[in-house]
């Protein structure tokens, strides 16, 4: 029935990778499908990389692409759509909160013709502070994002041949995958799980590394931020005309008041703050035009055993040269 690739970012997982490896074969011996795994390892610490190359000297179905430095997990999911070459790819975790036993659910999607088949997590088990946060997060950013950006959805999916290929056919730098799965589109279905706490390691997301992937999705895909800054000095500049002709009739009736600490601070305080966001968030998109006209490659590969480019052209269908194409970045 074809090969499933499975692509998994992995940042110091030492102790999840044997451990996942067998949950994914258990899983496909009760399916028709072959598989391969492909580990990105963004140049972890510990001894991931090791771990992965034992895997890879028993079985040709691991393969993996190791980071010169440490580029992200966007930039780790990206190279794995890049190199992967199964019929469909699911992407998932490598701590085992993406559980590998909805793999034959994702696949049976994808059997009835789904593009993306999106595994959506519940928050069990979350700390009530962090529920309530990432609650008003996704109501106040789907407001101004155009693209449906759901609580629970992220990058745990399967992803039919077609949907790779938007995917990767959107080439900006900086990626913000979770919109991009949804910018595409397509036929989609949803599964439901319940949330799974981490088996073996810690989270590298802190609470400022969250922050900046709040504000990532609320600037990745339009300008209304822009506009928002826009509307808010428009409003501030019409109540401020009013407030001075009141004030002027106020002048012409009484005469000068001189006391007017409090308006004066408030106004510039006020003021300050708004022209000090405005720029900010103006700012932040001028520096992403910045990055994105350096036209720097996304991440550098270290070592690799998928084959390399020439190989590729000599032995391999068609449909793996264009894949190679899409802009491998080899040292
Ligand atoms: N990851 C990565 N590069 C990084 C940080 C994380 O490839 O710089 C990988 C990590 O190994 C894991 C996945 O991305 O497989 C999700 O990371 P994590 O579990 O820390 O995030 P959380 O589940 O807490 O959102
Ligand atoms: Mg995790």
């Amino acid at each position: 029935m074809g090969t499933i690739s499975i692509i998994i970012p992995a940042y110091n997982e030492e102790d999840n990778i044997q451990l996942i490896y067998e949950s994914i074969k258990k899983e496909f011996t009760k399916l028709a499908y072959d598989f391969e795994i492909c580990f990105i390892n963004d140049a972890s610490t510990d001894h991931t990389l090791e771990k992965i190359k034992q895997l890879a000297a028993k079985t040709p179905k691991v393969k993996f692409v190791s980071f010169s430095r440490n580029f992200g997990k966007e930039a780790a999911l990206l190279a794995g759509l890049q190199h992967a070459h199964g019929r469909a790819v699911i992407i998932m975790d490598a701590d085992l909160q993406h559980p590998p036993f909805l793999i034959p659910e994702l696949l049976r999607g994808y059997e009835e013709g789904f593009d993306q088949v999106i595994a959506r997590r519940n928050r069990n088990g979350e700390r009530t502070m962090k529920k309530l946060l990432s609650s008003s997060y996704y109501r106040i950013v789907n407001k101004i994002v155009d693209v449906k950006l759901e609580d629970g959805v992220g990058d745990f999916r399967l992803l039919s041949e077609k949907a790779v290929r938007a995917v990767l056919s959107l080439n900006e730098g900086q990626r913000f995958s979770k919109g991009l799965f949804s910018w595409i589109g397509m036929s989609q279905k949803i599964i439901d799980y319940d949330n799974v706490l981490r088996e073996n390691g810690e989270t590298k997301w802190s609470f400022s590394k969250l922050l900046n992937y709040g504000f990532d999705g609320l600037i990745s895909f339009n300008n209304r931020p822009l506009r928002i800054c826009f509307y808010t000095g428009a409003m501030i500049l019409c109540l401020s005309i009013i407030y001075s002709a009141v004030t002027f009739m106020q002048i012409l009736n009484s005469g000068i008041d001189v006391p007017g600490y409090f308006t004066i601070v408030t106004a510039v305080l006020i003021l300050g703050g708004i022209q000090l966001v405005s720029l900010g968030i103006i700012g932040e998109y001028i520096g992403r035009i910045y990055y994105e006209t350096k036209k720097r490659p996304p991440y550098l590969i270290q070592e690799t055993n998928f084959m390399n480019g020439a190989q590729y052209e000599k032995n391999q269908p068609r449909i793996y040269q264009i894949r190679h194409n899409r802009g491998n970045q080899y040292l």
